[in-house]
């Protein structure tokens, strides 16, 4: 597979209430074609801001995001232009994402305006074919957002992204505001679109159980840094970092892996303005030493392609392998 966006950002700083937030430091994340990737993490840990800069939303103060082999923060308006086509984004909320003085027609149409050349009636022709590549009625073009429920509106969100022809969709948690009887539906219906169309996706999660089925590979991170990144059956299966099996621990039903291998998090999630020295996690870690609190573990390479960032990796995986072996 090849790879077509890379994403190196460090130090990436945000302004929110006149302090610095360092939220998404030191990533180095691949996303290849044709695959879903999912980057997990507990809230407030800089999935959202990571998403936003690979699409150049935010501008990273920083680092760089690769795509198509091209650094895009040097790319021309019109190469800018093109990219906006080539990625596009599914947002969490379907109650404000859509604007409500608009009829879903037009939203669809938007970037139809922007990204094509079509005549109004090849637009309209084209709205109704996305409406219907989503589930939905061509009909519903002509009414406005606030007539749909949750589901309906996120089908209608897919369908703009959608519309520009787009190879990579990113998804921000795009289920997680939906009742849980409609979150599989909306998921089936981005798998459905992926296959069919040929489409890459990132999708951001809070929690590893929606992902899992979906998932190529995964991305864990904590407190605005990657620190496990593996293969979606090798993550579930034996995790290596300590956060990763937290996680893992928090599904409702969990493998009895998981179950066994006893990482519970302590405490709440640190802030962000002020994260902990040394291993970002090691104040709510099992397993931490003196070493973590004083120095930054590198993400390195661990088994069978995957990364990981953490001192102890090596026994934290043992301890694993051991607890799970008792069985037998
Ligand atoms: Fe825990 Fe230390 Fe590994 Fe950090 S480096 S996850 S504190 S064992
Ligand atoms: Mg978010």
């Amino acid at each position: 597979t090849k790879a077509i966006a890379r994403h190196f950002v460090s130090g990436d700083k945000l302004f929110a209430e006149k302090q610095v937030v360092r939220a998404v430091d030191g990533v180095d994340l691949i996303v290849k074609r044709g695959e879903t990737l999912s980057i997990v993490g507990e809230s407030g840990c800089g999935k959202s801001t990571l998403a936003r800069l690979l699409v150049r939303l935010i501008q990273p103060t920083s680092g760089q995001v690769f795509y198509d082999g091209n650094d895009i923060s040097k790319l021309s308006q019109g190469d800018m232009r093109r990219l906006r086509k080539d990625l596009q984004f599914v947002f969490q909320d379907p109650f404000s994402s859509l604007n409500p003085r608009m009829t879903v027609g037009s939203i669809i149409e938007e970037p139809l305006k922007v990204h094509t050349k079509l005549s109004r009636a090849e637009r309209s022709q084209k709205v109704a074919d996305l409406l219907r590549k989503v589930g939905l009625r061509a009909e519903f073009a002509n009414r406005y957002p606030h007539e749909f429920s949750g589901g309906q509106r996120q089908r209608i969100g897919i369908a703009r992204a959608l519309a520009s022809g787009p190879k990579i969709i990113i998804g921000d948690e795009p289920v997680s505001a939906l009742d849980v009887s409609v979150q599989a539906q909306v998921i089936n219906l981005l798998e459905d679109l992926k296959d069919e169309l040929d489409l890459t996706l990132v999708l951001i999660a809070h929690d590893l159980a929606v992902i899992r089925h979906m998932s190529d590979r995964v991305a864990v991170m904590y407190l605005g840094e990657i620190v496990e990144q593996a293969e979606t059956n090798d993550l579930y299966d034996r995790p290596l970092h300590p956060y990763t099996q937290a996680l893992m621990q928090a599904i409702p039903i969990p493998s009895p892996h998981a179950r066994s291998m006893g990482t519970e998090l302590k405490g709440d999630v640190p802030s962000p303005l002020n994260p902990p020295g040394g291993c970002r996690f090691h104040t709510r870690c099992p397993h931490a030493t003196d070493l973590c609190a004083n120095k930054k573990p590198a993400l390195v390479q661990a088994d069978n392609n995957r990364l990981v960032a953490c001192h102890h990796w090596q026994v934290v995986a043992s301890c694993h392998d051991t607890e799970i072996s008792e069985p037998q």
